[in-house]
């Protein structure tokens, strides 16, 4: 169970609940965890969780620079392949 973040009401602690008082939808940022990406996994993991310590699974957590990294990489073989 969490508190929901607007109205402060005990609402179940899982992504996609809507809160019966306020309707706010709550999402994993309001939990402060996430599940395991594996569907036959579904560990409950911290939010900085880089993989899953049950079943290994990569979570796919990129920083920004990371993402821009892999744009720049894509940007540069395009122009290589001209
Ligand atoms: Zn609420
Ligand atoms: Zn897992």
């Amino acid at each position: 169970m969490i508190k929901c973040p607007k109205c402060n009401k005990q609402i179940s602690a899982r992504p996609g609940t809507v809160c019966p008082r306020c309707k706010r939808k709550i999402t994993q940022n309001d939990i402060g965890y996430m599940f395991c990406p594996e569907p036959e996994c579904k560990a409950i993991l911290p939010k900085s969780a880089v993989y899953c310590p049950k079943c290994g699974a990569k979570i796919r957590n990129e920083s920004v620079n990371e993402k821009i990294n892999k744009i720049v990489k894509k940007i540069e073989k395009i122009l290589n392949s001209l």
